[in-house]
């Protein structure tokens, strides 16, 4: 079987692997579709603790179980299923109290454990003891399951902020993750929504997402001026920056509303830190939080609102590549910024 190895910065080789062997603990898959994230793209450049080279990348997967080990109940073979990123390791502090986000092994797959860029996937005994491994219905297809993955820490985002009916967000960055968060704003009731982008152009994409939000393209209107006008000067409720820059985290703290929160969702990557007069923070009595990654419950919901069509995630398929063309993928995904590349092992075919 064929996979996508990562063998050293920016040098991926497709590869001839043995099958791989299950254990009575253990499952193999066909990964059917796995889409590329933007961290995907930070490790081929730029490595990552914990993925050890040579290694096999791809956390948003969909596929369908060819084979269970003997004490395995939780899947079949023939079952379709997608899987998440991050593993709860199910026993450290963090895990038993349930904040498997924050676990102090930090497993996942894509990282530690070798991921859906390739043909058959070994799923191990952590990963179906505690991760996230969630059944899709006949009707969904592996494309549209892979994204729950993204959308599954979309959904940590607002939970931790504590979002709900009635509230007003604004979204600043909007590549998937934001438009994901657009389409969430209207799934939990938001009743104002502000979209934030840079560009004009990127920021057309994101409209097809959410139409009753306010777009704002930051490279011609100062965001800051143009919430706190159109919101009598009270802000919003909740500002998650999903662009992971410092610019948006500076901008989130002055525009959140007094009691708001803001979500600093995306994480700054070889950037000089924030510097903020906190005063800001201590008279608005607001509250500037993170998150990052999802638990397998989020997971599970992600899954159940992209089969009810609450968020279109075959909107969001902009390129599709065979696992041969992956560094050709990844070229492409860098330089057209669409919205999320898929990658179709063993050349299948959507929903096949
Ligand atoms: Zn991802
Ligand atoms: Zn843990």
């Amino acid at each position: 079987m064929k996979a996508a190895i990562l063998e050293q910065l920016d040098r991926i080789t497709i590869k001839e692997l043995p099958e791989p062997v299950c254990g009575d603990r253990e499952a193999v898959i066909a990964v059917k579709a796995c889409a590329v994230c933007g961290s995907d793209l930070r490790i081929f450049h730029y490595g990552n603790d914990r993925v050890k080279l040579p290694a096999i990348m791809g956390h948003e997967i969909a596929g369908i179980v060819l084979e269970t080990g003997k004490e395995v109940t939780r899947i079949k073979p023939g079952d379709r299923i997608a899987l998440g990123a991050d593993v709860p390791c199910g026993e450290c502090y963090w895990c038993q109290n349930g904040m498997g986000t924050n676990c102090a092994v930090n497993y996942a797959i894509g990282y530690q454990f070798a991921g859906g860029f390739q043909e058959k996937m070994l799923l191990n005994e952590t990963v179906l003891k505690y991760g996230p491994v969630t059944p899709i219905a006949d009707s969904l297809s592996f494309e549209a399951a892979a994204l729950a993955e993204p959308l599954a820490c979309a959904l940590n985002g607002l939970e931790l902020a504590q979002f709900s009916p009635g509230k007003s967000i604004c979204i600043i960055g909007l590549g998937p993750i934001g438009c994901m968060m657009l389409e969430l704003a209207k799934v939990f009731g938001a009743s104002q929504v502000f979209a934030a982008q840079r560009s004009h152009k990127r920021l057309e994409l994101a409209r097809q997402f959410n139409n009753d939000a306010r777009f704002i393209a930051t490279e011609e209107e100062d965001l800051v001026a143009s919430i706190k006008r159109e919101t009598e000067g009270r802000g919003v409720d909740l500002v998650i920056t999903t662009a992971g820059t410092v610019q948006a985290h500076a901008d989130a703290i002055q525009v959140v509303a007094h009691r708001g929160y803001v979500n600093l969702f995306g994480g700054l990557k070889n950037q000089p830190p924030l510097t903020l007069d906190s005063n800001l923070i201590h008279y608005k009595e607001c509250f500037v939080m993170g998150s990052h990654g999802s638990l397998p419950r989020h997971h599970q919901t992600a899954v159940r609102l992209i089969e009810k069509g609450a968020v279109n995630a075959e909107k969001y398929i902009t390129a599709r590549f065979p696992l041969e063309n992956i560094t050709e993928a990844f070229a492409c995904h860098e330089e057209r910024g669409g919205l999320k590349t898929i990658i179709l092992p063993g050349n299948n075919k959507n929903g096949v």
